[in-house]
């Protein structure tokens, strides 16, 4: 737990979230802002800032994004994947 980590305070249920998935080693939740029908963030329960900082469906078709860094559009550092799904993507992404 790291006291001042946003997803941190959703896992201990200090910050309201759509939690759709728990167990032992991981918890998931729905992103406050989709960008695909579905959007759901799952993420370590233990606190890494990022991929760098970590050892290590239902759905046909999925995309699992990884942002890490500011540059690559993180802004939460705490790792999470988002998993999209329910619609095409194209490729290159933006
Ligand atoms: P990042 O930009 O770090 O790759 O992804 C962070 C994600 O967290 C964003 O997609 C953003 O919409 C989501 N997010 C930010 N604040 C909240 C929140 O309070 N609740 C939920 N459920 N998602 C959030
Ligand atoms: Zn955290």
């Amino acid at each position: 737990m790291s006291s001042d980590c946003l997803f941190c305070k959703i896992l201990a249920r200090q910050i309201p979230a759509k939690i759709v998935h728990e167990d032992a080693e991981v918890f998931a939740f729905e992103d406050i802002n989709p960008q695909s029908p579905t959007h759901v963030l799952v993420c370590p329960k233990k606190h890494f800032a990022s991929l760098d900082h970590a050892s290590a469906g239902e759905e046909a078709s999925y995309r699992a994004v990884i942002n890490t860094g500011s540059e690559a559009g993180q802004s939460v550092f705490h790792l999470h994947l988002h998993l999209l799904g329910g619609r095409t993507f194209a490729w290159p992404p933006g």
